[in-house]
Protein backbone atom coordinates (compact mmCIF):
# COMPACT_ATOMS: atom_id res chain seq x y z
CA UNK A 1 0.00 0.00 0.00
CA UNK A 2 1.07 3.52 -0.73
CA UNK A 3 2.44 5.22 2.31
CA UNK A 4 1.13 8.96 2.86
CA UNK A 5 3.21 11.53 5.20
CA UNK A 6 0.88 14.06 5.93
CA UNK A 7 2.21 17.56 7.95
CA UNK A 8 0.31 17.68 11.23
CA UNK A 9 -0.16 20.99 12.49
CA UNK A 10 -0.58 19.62 15.90
CA UNK A 11 2.60 18.00 15.84
CA UNK A 12 4.22 20.47 13.44
CA UNK A 13 6.07 17.62 11.51
CA UNK A 14 5.10 15.30 8.52
CA UNK A 15 3.78 12.60 9.60
CA UNK A 16 2.92 8.93 8.25
CA UNK A 17 -0.28 8.64 7.69
CA UNK A 18 -2.13 6.07 10.21
CA UNK A 19 -6.17 6.04 10.23
CA UNK A 20 -8.07 5.12 12.93
CA UNK A 21 -9.82 2.33 10.52
CA UNK A 22 -8.53 1.59 7.06
CA UNK A 23 -12.19 0.32 6.17
CA UNK A 24 -13.48 3.95 6.74
CA UNK A 25 -11.05 6.84 6.57
CA UNK A 26 -12.65 9.97 7.87
CA UNK A 27 -11.88 13.86 6.87
CA UNK A 28 -14.05 16.92 8.18
CA UNK A 29 -12.71 20.42 6.16
CA UNK A 30 -14.49 23.24 7.05
CA UNK A 31 -16.75 24.97 4.26
CA UNK A 32 -17.80 28.65 3.96
CA UNK A 33 -20.58 30.96 5.24
CA UNK A 34 -22.78 31.26 2.63
CA UNK A 35 -24.12 34.78 1.89
CA UNK A 36 -21.80 35.73 -1.31
CA UNK A 37 -20.40 34.10 -4.44
CA UNK A 38 -16.92 32.13 -3.23
CA UNK A 39 -13.52 34.43 -3.72
CA UNK A 40 -10.35 32.87 -5.89
CA UNK A 41 -8.98 32.14 -2.05
CA UNK A 42 -11.61 30.33 -0.94
CA UNK A 43 -11.43 28.06 -3.74
CA UNK A 44 -7.92 26.95 -2.55
CA UNK A 45 -9.00 24.69 0.70
CA UNK A 46 -11.46 22.89 -1.90
CA UNK A 47 -8.99 21.56 -4.51
CA UNK A 48 -5.96 21.33 -1.87
CA UNK A 49 -8.48 18.69 0.04
CA UNK A 50 -10.12 17.60 -3.24
CA UNK A 51 -6.56 16.23 -3.92
CA UNK A 52 -6.32 14.54 -0.96
CA UNK A 53 -9.81 13.14 -1.21
CA UNK A 54 -8.63 11.40 -4.49
CA UNK A 55 -5.58 10.70 -2.94
CA UNK A 56 -7.24 8.32 -0.17
CA UNK A 57 -9.63 7.12 -2.47
CA UNK A 58 -6.82 6.27 -4.59
CA UNK A 59 -5.27 3.95 -1.78
CA UNK A 60 -7.97 2.65 0.42
CA UNK A 61 -10.90 2.56 -1.96
CA UNK A 62 -13.61 4.66 -3.47
CA UNK A 63 -15.95 2.93 -0.94
CA UNK A 64 -13.07 3.34 2.28
CA UNK A 65 -13.38 7.14 2.76
CA UNK A 66 -15.93 9.77 3.95
CA UNK A 67 -15.24 13.45 3.26
CA UNK A 68 -17.44 15.99 4.71
CA UNK A 69 -17.49 19.34 3.91
CA UNK A 70 -19.89 22.32 5.64
CA UNK A 71 -21.93 25.06 5.02
CA UNK A 72 -22.20 27.63 7.59
CA UNK A 73 -25.69 28.62 6.93
CA UNK A 74 -26.23 31.20 10.01
CA UNK A 75 -24.13 33.65 10.47
CA UNK A 76 -24.93 37.52 10.98
CA UNK A 77 -22.97 38.08 7.30
CA UNK A 78 -26.06 36.24 5.86
CA UNK A 79 -28.34 38.22 8.19
CA UNK A 80 -27.66 41.36 7.12
CA UNK A 81 -27.16 40.36 3.47
CA UNK A 82 -31.13 39.12 3.96
CA UNK A 83 -32.01 42.83 5.69
CA UNK A 84 -30.29 44.39 2.63
CA UNK A 85 -31.89 42.67 -0.23
CA UNK A 86 -35.66 41.95 1.26
CA UNK A 87 -35.46 38.65 0.41
CA UNK A 88 -35.12 35.54 2.72
CA UNK A 89 -32.45 33.97 4.33
CA UNK A 90 -33.11 30.69 2.88
CA UNK A 91 -33.35 32.10 -0.46
CA UNK A 92 -29.81 33.61 -0.16
CA UNK A 93 -28.66 30.89 1.55
CA UNK A 94 -29.80 28.25 -1.39
CA UNK A 95 -28.46 30.07 -3.77
CA UNK A 96 -25.00 30.49 -2.82
CA UNK A 97 -24.52 26.75 -2.19
CA UNK A 98 -25.81 25.99 -5.55
CA UNK A 99 -23.21 28.85 -6.57
CA UNK A 100 -20.47 27.81 -4.55
CA UNK A 101 -21.06 23.81 -5.58
CA UNK A 102 -21.06 24.79 -9.26
CA UNK A 103 -18.20 27.04 -9.14
CA UNK A 104 -16.18 24.10 -7.21
CA UNK A 105 -17.43 21.62 -9.77
CA UNK A 106 -15.99 23.45 -12.81
CA UNK A 107 -12.66 23.36 -11.08
CA UNK A 108 -12.79 19.87 -11.10
CA UNK A 109 -13.81 19.31 -7.30
CA UNK A 110 -15.50 16.07 -6.83
CA UNK A 111 -18.64 16.90 -4.15
CA UNK A 112 -17.37 15.43 -0.63
CA UNK A 113 -19.83 12.31 0.69
CA UNK A 114 -21.72 14.86 2.96
CA UNK A 115 -22.39 18.62 3.04
CA UNK A 116 -24.35 19.15 6.07
CA UNK A 117 -25.73 22.94 6.66
CA UNK A 118 -25.69 24.41 9.92
CA UNK A 119 -29.23 25.18 10.22
CA UNK A 120 -29.86 21.25 10.25
CA UNK A 121 -27.86 20.26 13.28
CA UNK A 122 -29.27 22.67 15.72
CA UNK A 123 -30.24 19.96 18.42
CA UNK A 124 -26.94 18.11 18.46
CA UNK A 125 -25.58 21.40 19.39
CA UNK A 126 -28.04 22.09 21.65
CA UNK A 127 -27.29 18.88 23.03
CA UNK A 128 -23.61 19.15 23.26
CA UNK A 129 -23.94 22.82 24.93
CA UNK A 130 -25.64 21.01 27.84
CA UNK A 131 -23.10 18.41 28.03
CA UNK A 132 -20.78 21.10 28.47
CA UNK A 133 -22.61 23.25 30.91
CA UNK A 134 -23.45 20.02 33.15
CA UNK A 135 -19.45 18.85 33.06
CA UNK A 136 -18.03 22.58 33.92
CA UNK A 137 -16.93 23.38 30.55
CA UNK A 138 -19.66 25.85 29.73
CA UNK A 139 -21.96 28.31 31.70
CA UNK A 140 -24.82 30.24 31.33
CA UNK A 141 -24.54 34.24 31.37
CA UNK A 142 -27.62 37.12 30.58
CA UNK A 143 -29.09 34.74 27.78
CA UNK A 144 -25.70 33.49 26.05
CA UNK A 145 -24.05 29.95 26.73
CA UNK A 146 -19.97 30.52 26.75
CA UNK A 147 -17.47 28.18 26.62
CA UNK A 148 -14.89 28.85 29.76
CA UNK A 149 -11.38 28.46 28.50
CA UNK A 150 -10.02 28.19 31.68
CA UNK A 151 -11.15 24.63 31.95
CA UNK A 152 -9.80 23.12 29.13
CA UNK A 153 -5.97 22.93 29.97
CA UNK A 154 -4.48 22.22 26.47
CA UNK A 155 -6.57 25.73 25.33
CA UNK A 156 -4.32 27.16 22.47
CA UNK A 157 -1.94 24.00 21.69
CA UNK A 158 -3.11 23.61 17.83
CA UNK A 159 -1.90 27.50 17.17
CA UNK A 160 0.83 27.62 19.87
CA UNK A 161 -0.77 30.24 21.77
CA UNK A 162 -1.24 30.72 25.63
CA UNK A 163 -4.49 31.81 27.22
CA UNK A 164 -2.15 34.87 27.99
CA UNK A 165 -1.11 35.99 25.30
CA UNK A 166 -4.31 35.85 24.04
CA UNK A 167 -5.91 38.05 25.90
CA UNK A 168 -3.01 40.42 25.74
CA UNK A 169 -3.40 40.52 22.01
CA UNK A 170 -7.17 40.58 21.99
CA UNK A 171 -8.85 43.68 20.38
CA UNK A 172 -11.93 42.90 20.89
CA UNK A 173 -14.32 44.38 23.60
CA UNK A 174 -15.26 42.26 26.37
CA UNK A 175 -18.67 41.37 27.17
CA UNK A 176 -19.07 42.16 30.82
CA UNK A 177 -21.22 38.78 31.37
CA UNK A 178 -17.61 37.16 30.16
CA UNK A 179 -15.67 35.21 32.97
CA UNK A 180 -12.58 35.41 31.18
CA UNK A 181 -12.25 37.72 28.03
CA UNK A 182 -11.20 34.74 25.87
CA UNK A 183 -14.51 32.69 26.56
CA UNK A 184 -16.01 32.06 23.09
CA UNK A 185 -20.14 31.73 22.27
CA UNK A 186 -21.55 28.96 22.04
CA UNK A 187 -25.15 30.11 22.02
CA UNK A 188 -26.55 33.52 21.84
CA UNK A 189 -29.99 34.73 21.77
CA UNK A 190 -31.46 35.90 18.78
CA UNK A 191 -34.87 38.71 18.76
CA UNK A 192 -36.28 40.42 16.43
CA UNK A 193 -36.03 39.18 12.76
CA UNK A 194 -32.58 37.09 13.49
CA UNK A 195 -33.36 33.13 13.12
CA UNK A 196 -33.84 31.47 16.36
CA UNK A 197 -34.59 27.86 17.84
CA UNK A 198 -36.02 27.29 21.12
CA UNK A 199 -33.39 26.15 23.59
CA UNK A 200 -33.18 25.67 27.20
CA UNK A 201 -31.23 29.17 27.08
CA UNK A 202 -34.66 30.93 25.25
CA UNK A 203 -34.85 31.45 21.83
CA UNK A 204 -31.42 31.89 20.19
CA UNK A 205 -28.71 30.76 17.14
CA UNK A 206 -25.54 28.44 17.68
CA UNK A 207 -22.13 30.68 17.74
CA UNK A 208 -19.88 29.43 14.86
CA UNK A 209 -17.65 26.76 16.35
CA UNK A 210 -19.87 24.60 17.77
CA UNK A 211 -21.39 23.06 14.70
CA UNK A 212 -18.36 21.63 13.72
CA UNK A 213 -18.04 19.96 16.65
CA UNK A 214 -21.41 18.64 16.41
CA UNK A 215 -21.36 17.95 12.95
CA UNK A 216 -18.30 15.88 13.02
CA UNK A 217 -19.51 13.88 15.89
CA UNK A 218 -22.91 12.99 14.65
CA UNK A 219 -21.44 12.12 10.95
CA UNK A 220 -17.51 11.01 11.72
CA UNK A 221 -17.75 10.21 15.55
CA UNK A 222 -16.08 11.33 18.24
CA UNK A 223 -12.71 10.30 16.73
CA UNK A 224 -11.83 10.82 13.14
CA UNK A 225 -8.21 11.30 11.14
CA UNK A 226 -8.28 14.45 9.08
CA UNK A 227 -9.56 17.73 9.98
CA UNK A 228 -8.73 20.63 7.49
CA UNK A 229 -9.09 24.35 6.36
CA UNK A 230 -7.13 27.05 5.40
CA UNK A 231 -4.65 28.40 8.39
CA UNK A 232 -6.33 31.43 8.95
CA UNK A 233 -9.00 29.60 10.92
CA UNK A 234 -6.32 28.09 13.16
CA UNK A 235 -7.27 30.23 15.38
CA UNK A 236 -9.80 31.02 17.12
CA UNK A 237 -11.96 28.72 14.96
CA UNK A 238 -10.31 24.98 15.27
CA UNK A 239 -8.81 25.93 18.33
CA UNK A 240 -12.58 26.42 19.86
CA UNK A 241 -13.59 22.94 18.25
CA UNK A 242 -10.63 21.36 19.54
CA UNK A 243 -11.67 22.61 22.87
CA UNK A 244 -15.79 21.54 22.56
CA UNK A 245 -15.01 18.78 21.25
CA UNK A 246 -12.51 17.51 23.52
CA UNK A 247 -14.14 18.29 26.70
CA UNK A 248 -17.82 17.08 25.66
CA UNK A 249 -15.85 13.53 24.43
CA UNK A 250 -12.84 13.48 26.89
CA UNK A 251 -12.34 10.24 25.91
CA UNK A 252 -11.99 10.63 22.18
CA UNK A 253 -8.96 12.28 20.38
CA UNK A 254 -11.06 14.29 18.07
CA UNK A 255 -9.41 14.53 14.91
CA UNK A 256 -5.74 12.84 14.27
CA UNK A 257 -4.27 15.11 12.07
CA UNK A 258 -5.17 18.84 11.26
CA UNK A 259 -3.83 19.93 7.96
CA UNK A 260 -3.91 23.96 7.01
CA UNK A 261 -3.24 25.82 3.77
CA UNK A 262 -2.15 28.98 3.27
CA UNK A 263 -3.28 31.75 1.88
CA UNK A 264 -4.04 33.04 -1.92
CA UNK A 265 -2.93 36.07 -2.56
CA UNK A 266 -3.31 38.01 -6.40
CA UNK A 267 -0.40 39.47 -8.10
CA UNK A 268 1.83 39.67 -4.90
CA UNK A 269 -1.06 41.36 -2.74
CA UNK A 270 -3.22 40.19 -0.35
CA UNK A 271 -6.78 39.99 -2.08
CA UNK A 272 -8.56 43.18 -1.67
CA UNK A 273 -11.81 44.73 -3.04
CA UNK A 274 -9.87 48.15 -2.44
CA UNK A 275 -6.93 47.23 -4.62
CA UNK A 276 -8.91 46.37 -7.05
CA UNK A 277 -7.48 42.27 -7.10
CA UNK A 278 -10.59 41.21 -5.73
CA UNK A 279 -12.56 38.63 -7.26
CA UNK A 280 -14.51 35.41 -7.36
CA UNK A 281 -14.87 32.37 -9.14
CA UNK A 282 -17.29 33.04 -11.01
CA UNK A 283 -15.94 36.02 -12.32
CA UNK A 284 -12.61 34.20 -13.88
CA UNK A 285 -14.77 31.56 -15.31
CA UNK A 286 -17.19 34.15 -16.90
CA UNK A 287 -14.62 36.81 -17.74
CA UNK A 288 -14.78 39.91 -15.71
CA UNK A 289 -13.34 43.83 -15.96
CA UNK A 290 -12.78 43.32 -19.49
CA UNK A 291 -10.75 39.79 -18.94
CA UNK A 292 -10.91 36.69 -21.03
CA UNK A 293 -12.55 34.01 -19.51
CA UNK A 294 -10.14 31.26 -17.63
CA UNK A 295 -11.31 27.50 -17.46
CA UNK A 296 -11.84 25.53 -14.37
CA UNK A 297 -8.71 23.35 -15.24
CA UNK A 298 -6.21 26.35 -15.75
CA UNK A 299 -7.22 27.45 -12.50
CA UNK A 300 -6.56 24.17 -10.71
CA UNK A 301 -3.69 24.19 -12.63
CA UNK A 302 -2.13 27.09 -11.21
CA UNK A 303 -3.42 25.87 -7.89
CA UNK A 304 -1.42 22.73 -8.32
CA UNK A 305 1.48 24.48 -8.95
CA UNK A 306 2.39 25.72 -5.51
CA UNK A 307 2.62 23.20 -2.58
CA UNK A 308 -0.21 23.84 -0.52
CA UNK A 309 1.77 24.75 2.92
CA UNK A 310 3.28 28.07 0.54
CA UNK A 311 1.25 31.18 -0.01
CA UNK A 312 0.52 31.20 -3.24
CA UNK A 313 0.27 34.02 -6.02
CA UNK A 314 -2.71 33.96 -8.39
CA UNK A 315 -0.80 35.72 -11.56
CA UNK A 316 -2.31 36.62 -15.09
CA UNK A 317 0.76 35.20 -16.26
CA UNK A 318 0.88 32.02 -14.36
CA UNK A 319 -2.55 30.92 -15.95
CA UNK A 320 -1.68 31.65 -18.78
CA UNK A 321 1.56 29.38 -18.46
CA UNK A 322 -1.16 26.90 -17.32
CA UNK A 323 -3.66 27.02 -20.35
CA UNK A 324 -0.20 26.73 -23.06
CA UNK A 325 0.85 23.87 -20.49
CA UNK A 326 -2.44 21.60 -20.92
CA UNK A 327 -2.48 22.74 -24.28
CA UNK A 328 0.54 21.36 -25.43
CA UNK A 329 0.14 18.35 -23.38
CA UNK A 330 -3.28 17.90 -24.70
CA UNK A 331 -1.59 17.87 -28.56
CA UNK A 332 1.19 15.02 -27.05
CA UNK A 333 -1.27 12.65 -26.12
CA UNK A 334 -3.27 13.49 -29.23
CA UNK A 335 -0.06 12.12 -31.31
CA UNK A 336 -1.11 8.82 -29.99
CA UNK A 337 -5.34 9.46 -30.05
CA UNK A 338 -5.89 5.62 -31.05
CA UNK A 339 -3.37 3.66 -28.59
CA UNK A 340 -4.29 6.06 -25.28
CA UNK A 341 -7.86 5.70 -26.39
CA UNK A 342 -7.28 1.56 -26.00
CA UNK A 343 -5.03 1.63 -22.53
CA UNK A 344 -6.21 4.55 -20.49
CA UNK A 345 -8.42 3.59 -17.80
CA UNK A 346 -8.56 6.77 -15.33
CA UNK A 347 -7.05 4.56 -12.77
CA UNK A 348 -3.71 3.95 -12.87
CA UNK A 349 -1.44 6.68 -12.42
CA UNK A 350 2.29 6.45 -12.66
CA UNK A 351 3.93 5.60 -9.52
CA UNK A 352 6.06 8.50 -9.49
CA UNK A 353 3.00 10.53 -9.36
CA UNK A 354 1.41 9.30 -6.77
CA UNK A 355 4.60 9.13 -4.72
CA UNK A 356 4.70 12.71 -5.43
CA UNK A 357 1.10 13.17 -3.86
CA UNK A 358 1.75 10.97 -1.35
CA UNK A 359 4.53 13.63 0.04
CA UNK A 360 2.40 15.68 1.83
CA UNK A 361 0.56 16.68 -1.29
CA UNK A 362 3.43 17.55 -3.28
CA UNK A 363 2.02 18.15 -6.45
CA UNK A 364 4.46 20.99 -7.58
CA UNK A 365 6.90 18.38 -7.49
CA UNK A 366 3.87 15.95 -9.11
CA UNK A 367 3.60 18.27 -12.24
CA UNK A 368 7.33 18.67 -12.59
CA UNK A 369 7.13 14.67 -13.37
CA UNK A 370 4.29 15.46 -15.22
CA UNK A 371 6.69 17.44 -17.68
CA UNK A 372 9.36 14.94 -17.94
CA UNK A 373 6.39 12.61 -19.10
CA UNK A 374 5.17 15.26 -21.71
CA UNK A 375 8.97 15.36 -23.03
CA UNK A 376 9.04 11.18 -23.15
CA UNK A 377 5.36 11.39 -24.68
CA UNK A 378 6.40 12.97 -27.55
CA UNK A 379 8.35 9.81 -28.66
CA UNK A 380 6.84 7.21 -26.54
CA UNK A 381 3.07 6.14 -26.43
CA UNK A 382 3.31 4.59 -22.77
CA UNK A 383 4.23 7.79 -21.34
CA UNK A 384 1.48 9.41 -23.26
CA UNK A 385 -0.76 6.80 -21.40
CA UNK A 386 1.10 7.50 -18.10
CA UNK A 387 0.23 11.65 -18.82
CA UNK A 388 -3.37 10.89 -19.67
CA UNK A 389 -3.35 8.83 -16.17
CA UNK A 390 -1.67 11.43 -14.29
CA UNK A 391 -3.79 13.73 -15.12
CA UNK A 392 -6.82 12.03 -14.88
CA UNK A 393 -5.52 11.37 -10.95
CA UNK A 394 -5.13 15.48 -10.31
CA UNK A 395 -8.11 15.97 -11.30
CA UNK A 396 -7.92 16.85 -15.08
CA UNK A 397 -10.57 15.26 -17.06
CA UNK A 398 -8.68 13.58 -19.56
CA UNK A 399 -11.80 12.68 -22.17
CA UNK A 400 -12.71 16.99 -21.19
CA UNK A 401 -9.21 17.77 -22.02
CA UNK A 402 -9.85 15.71 -25.33
CA UNK A 403 -12.69 17.01 -26.89
CA UNK A 404 -12.51 20.83 -25.99
CA UNK A 405 -11.34 22.59 -23.72
CA UNK A 406 -8.20 23.85 -24.13
CA UNK A 407 -7.99 25.25 -28.10
CA UNK A 408 -10.88 27.42 -26.93
CA UNK A 409 -9.46 28.73 -23.75
CA UNK A 410 -6.22 29.44 -25.52
CA UNK A 411 -8.33 30.85 -28.16
CA UNK A 412 -10.01 33.39 -25.48
CA UNK A 413 -6.41 34.04 -23.32
CA UNK A 414 -3.95 34.51 -26.12
CA UNK A 415 -5.61 35.69 -29.31
CA UNK A 416 -6.58 33.99 -32.27
CA UNK A 417 -5.80 30.22 -32.04
CA UNK A 418 -2.98 28.84 -34.21
CA UNK A 419 -2.97 26.17 -36.91
CA UNK A 420 0.39 24.93 -35.72
CA UNK A 421 0.04 21.58 -37.19
CA UNK A 422 0.09 23.98 -40.50
CA UNK A 423 3.39 24.95 -39.61
CA UNK A 424 4.28 21.70 -38.55
CA UNK A 425 3.74 20.71 -42.60
CA UNK A 426 5.57 23.62 -43.95
CA UNK A 427 8.78 22.49 -41.52
CA UNK A 428 8.40 18.81 -42.58
CA UNK A 429 8.31 19.63 -46.02
CA UNK A 430 11.02 22.44 -45.70
CA UNK A 431 13.21 19.67 -44.08
CA UNK A 432 12.59 16.92 -46.98
CA UNK A 433 13.63 19.87 -49.75
CA UNK A 434 16.33 20.67 -47.74
CA UNK A 435 18.05 17.23 -47.02
CA UNK A 436 17.40 16.89 -51.01
CA UNK A 437 19.27 20.16 -51.77
CA UNK A 438 21.49 20.58 -49.02
CA UNK A 439 20.28 24.12 -48.41
CA UNK A 440 18.82 24.41 -44.78
CA UNK A 441 18.21 28.00 -44.97
CA UNK A 442 14.06 28.20 -45.23
CA UNK A 443 14.01 25.83 -42.34
CA UNK A 444 16.05 27.50 -40.58
CA UNK A 445 13.75 30.58 -41.68
CA UNK A 446 10.65 29.13 -40.40
CA UNK A 447 12.39 27.79 -37.46
CA UNK A 448 13.59 30.61 -36.51
CA UNK A 449 10.27 32.31 -36.78
CA UNK A 450 8.46 30.23 -34.98
CA UNK A 451 10.71 30.67 -32.15
CA UNK A 452 10.54 34.38 -31.84
CA UNK A 453 6.85 33.96 -31.93
CA UNK A 454 7.27 31.87 -28.31
CA UNK A 455 6.78 28.52 -30.05
CA UNK A 456 8.73 25.61 -29.45
CA UNK A 457 10.07 23.72 -31.84
CA UNK A 458 11.32 20.40 -31.76
CA UNK A 459 13.08 18.66 -34.59
CA UNK A 460 12.72 14.85 -34.08
CA UNK A 461 14.13 11.77 -36.72
CA UNK A 462 10.80 11.82 -38.04
CA UNK A 463 8.52 14.18 -36.62
CA UNK A 464 8.48 17.73 -36.02
CA UNK A 465 6.51 19.14 -32.65
CA UNK A 466 5.32 22.51 -32.00
CA UNK A 467 4.68 23.52 -28.67
CA UNK A 468 3.11 26.81 -27.47
CA UNK A 469 5.03 28.70 -24.54
CA UNK A 470 3.63 31.12 -22.35
CA UNK A 471 5.45 33.73 -24.78
CA UNK A 472 3.47 32.71 -27.26
CA UNK A 473 2.40 36.01 -29.81
CA UNK A 474 0.43 35.10 -32.38
CA UNK A 475 1.04 38.42 -33.75
CA UNK A 476 4.73 37.55 -34.98
CA UNK A 477 3.57 35.02 -37.19
CA UNK A 478 2.83 37.32 -39.68
CA UNK A 479 6.58 37.65 -40.51
CA UNK A 480 6.27 34.03 -42.11
CA UNK A 481 3.97 33.41 -44.34
P1 LIG B 1 -14.83 31.59 5.03
O1 LIG B 1 -16.11 31.46 4.25
O2 LIG B 1 -14.26 32.95 5.08
O3 LIG B 1 -14.92 30.91 6.38
O4 LIG B 1 -13.70 30.78 4.22
C1 LIG B 1 -13.89 29.48 3.68
C2 LIG B 1 -12.55 28.81 3.50
O5 LIG B 1 -11.71 29.58 2.61
C3 LIG B 1 -11.74 28.64 4.77
O6 LIG B 1 -11.15 27.34 4.80
C4 LIG B 1 -10.69 29.72 4.69
O7 LIG B 1 -9.53 29.35 5.38
C5 LIG B 1 -10.41 29.75 3.20
N1 LIG B 1 -9.85 31.02 2.74
C6 LIG B 1 -10.35 32.28 2.89
N2 LIG B 1 -9.55 33.20 2.32
C7 LIG B 1 -8.51 32.54 1.77
C8 LIG B 1 -7.34 32.91 1.01
N3 LIG B 1 -7.07 34.18 0.67
N4 LIG B 1 -6.50 31.93 0.62
C9 LIG B 1 -6.73 30.64 0.91
N5 LIG B 1 -7.80 30.20 1.61
C10 LIG B 1 -8.69 31.13 2.04
ZN1 LIG C 1 -14.99 24.35 11.30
Amino acid sequence: MTEIKLHNTKTRKKEVFEPIDAENVRMYVCGPTVYDRAHLGNARPVVVFDVLNRLLRHVYGDDHVTYVRNFTDVDDKINARAAESGRSIGEITDETIQWFLDDMAALGAIAPDQMPRATEFIPQMVAMIEGLIASGHAYEAEGHVLFAVESYQEYGALSGRSIKDMIAGARVEVAPYKRNPMDFVLWKPSTGDQPGWESPWGVGRPGWHIECSAMSYELLGASFDIHGGGNDLMFPHHENEIAQSCCAHPDAGFANYWMHNEMLQVEGKKMSKSLGNFFTVHDLLEGHDGQPAVPGEVIRFVFLSTHYRKPMDWTEKKAKGADATLLSWKRTIDLWRDDVAKEYSGKNPPKVITAAVSDDLNTALAIAEMHTLAKKAKTSVEAAVALAEALAFLGFDYQHIWSHSFGHSLEKILGDPVDLERYEQLLTEARLKAIETNDFSEVDRLKSGLVAAGIEVQMLKDNIVLDITPDFDPSKLEALK
